[in-house]
């Protein structure tokens, strides 16, 4: 039995593992990486089978952000080299959403830079959810906006949006040294609403701005806390004239360490390989795949990514599939988790106590 076998019959059974569990796996050695990777693969074969999910990502407001996340190209006072435009218009969206799906994707992920949108914004965006709906039926459509105020979320899903975005990024105690314009709170309120209004959470980290395996651990466990059902992994990609320009501390063997503990994390839940992905995980991505069950596509928001015949080579190549447009992702049985309680207080049973 290696090491590892004992915490991936942990996420089988759905226990959520120790945070000394946590830390063993990311300090793991790079000699005990495929018995890592081995254990884990057990948890994603279990639950996600080998589908490998694509999600596609149309920035449809890029740059010229009040923020100051400093992970992010299109903060305030950004020096990086980027596209920068004010809303695509219905059209230019239309065609980036074709072309995604096109490619494969069955989720569409409609981002906006700014620290939230306007009700005009909302209400700008409304038709354009629907209008994919229409147009493209089985394909999911994320926003992701920003922080949501009141009734923003109820509008989102009303106009037929699936599911919401918004990342926590970082642990709660590293929160203001990647962004002093909005706090950690600001961001699980977002995700809260989302939730609350009928959208599928969507919800995830950067690894690599310096943190330590702690705040990973305590990044991780603050999602797990939002139950989200997807939870994107990005590395971070140090884009010049950001205040992480520089910033390369990420190996290929580290970045699989960290998606093997989210897998851990959230055994049952969609984990998405995000941004970062090519340039850090290089020719290991393959191994990735056995531990996510799904991708990005393409072009992200405002770096290049891998070319989309590339990524599906790679899926066929190490042996998974594209999980199709309409065909769920997340396990049925995750659904069943939720059990109406038959004893205890006015039934004949007794208390579970
Ligand atoms: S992450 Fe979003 S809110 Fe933060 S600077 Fe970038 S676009 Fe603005």
């Amino acid at each position: 039995m290696t090491t590892f076998q004992p915490l991936a019959e942990k996420a089988l059974r759905r226990q959520l593992p120790t945070r000394a569990e946590l830390l063993a796996v990311l300090s793991s050695s790079d000699d005990d990486l495929m018995d890592l990777v081995a254990a884990v693969f057990k948890v994603r074969l279990r639950y996600f089978g080998r589908r490998v999910k694509l999600n596609y990502l149309v920035n449809m407001k890029s740059g010229l952000c009040p923020e100051d996340c400093f992970y992010c190209s299109q903060r305030l006072g950004s020096e990086a080299e980027i596209v920068k435009y004010t809303w695509l218009k219905p059209d230019e969206t239309a065609k980036a959403v074709s072309a995604g799906v096109e490619a494969g994707a069955s989720r569409v992920c409609l981002v906006a830079s700014g620290r939230g949108p306007t009700n005009r914004d909302v209400e700008r965006l409304a038709p354009t959810i629907s209008d994919i709906k229409e147009q493209h039926p089985g394909v999911e459509v994320c926003a992701c906006l920003g922080l949501l105020s009141q009734g923003q979320a109820d509008r989102l899903r009303e106009a037929g949006a699936d599911a919401y975005n918004h990342n926590l990024n970082t642990s709660e105690e590293r929160y203001a040294d990647i962004c002093t314009t909005h706090e950690f709170a600001d961001r699980v309120d977002t995700v809260e609403q989302a939730k609350h209004a009928g959208l599928s959470p969507c919800s995830g980290l950067i690894a690599g701005m310096k943190e330590s395996d702690d705040d990973l651990v305590d990044a991780l466990f603050a999602l797990r806390e939002l139950e989200p059902d997807s939870v994107p992994v990005n590395f971070l990609m140090p884009f010049d004239g950001t205040p992480l320009e520089g910033t390369w501390e990420l190996t290929p063997q580290r970045c699989l360490r960290i998606l093997a503990a989210t897998r851990l994390v959230f055994p049952d839940v969609e984990v998405r390989l995000a941004g970062g992905r090519e340039i850090h995980l290089r020719s290991l991505q393959p191994l990735a795949l056995h531990v996510v069950n799904s991708l990005f596509l393409g072009d992200y928001l405002t770096s290049e990514g891998q070319a989309g015949s590339a990524d599906r080579e790679m899926i066929e190549d190490a042996g998974f599939e594209i999980q199709s447009a309409g065909e769920p992702t997340l396990p049925r049985e995750r659904h069943d988790l939720l059990k109406a309680r038959r004893r205890g207080a006015g039934t004949a049973l007794p208390p579970n106590a």
